[in-house]
């Protein structure tokens, strides 16, 4: 697979928030101390978690289909369409979920696409805390003309 650059500008970052419902409380809390950063990025999340959300923070949030319903694979496809930038995904490591293959499924684009994920509070952090964030970014991604160049040949 060769490889070509995706630039994120400074500006805005498109976040999307997702998390299994033994997770939201630990997502409320976290975006709670976060809401100052996260109001001046683009914001999306799957239906329940966005809804939530958008409810406590006032914060304007594009709510997809709930997870279960289809969610997370539109996630998964915003995210190969380069329409994603950064994905914090409180997923449950204790409790089985109905989607589980979509969950994966998402998790899997979004290592395929060079997306940051935060599986945790810890990674969350990292990420907003990192200098990158407000800054332009030249992130590598699969170089897809090329691929189907050389399956089509
Ligand atoms: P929800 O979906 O925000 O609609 O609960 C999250 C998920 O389970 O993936």
């Amino acid at each position: 697979m060769d490889y070509i650059t995706r630039n994120i500008p400074a500006s805005k970052k498109k976040i999307a928030l997702v998390a299994h419902d033994h997770m939201k409380s630990l997502l409320m809390s976290w975006v709670d101390d976060r809401v100052e950063q996260l109001k001046h990025h683009d914001l999306l999340a799957t239906g329940t978690t966005g809804s939530l959300l958008a409810k406590q923070t006032g914060l304007p949030i594009e709510c997809l289909l709930s997870g279960p319903m289809g969610g997370d694979q539109q996630l998964g496809a915003k995210i190969a369409e380069g329409k994603i930038d950064v994905l914090i995904f409180f997923w449950d490591p204790m409790n089985a979920v109905p989607h589980d293959p979509d969950v994966k499924a998402l998790l899997r684009l979004a290592a395929v696409w060079n997306i940051p994920i935060a599986t945790n509070i810890a990674t969350a952090d990292f990420i907003m805390d990192s200098a990158l964030l407000a800054q332009d970014y030249s992130t590598r991604i699969p170089d897809y003309q090329g691929y189907l160049i050389e399956r089509t040949k």
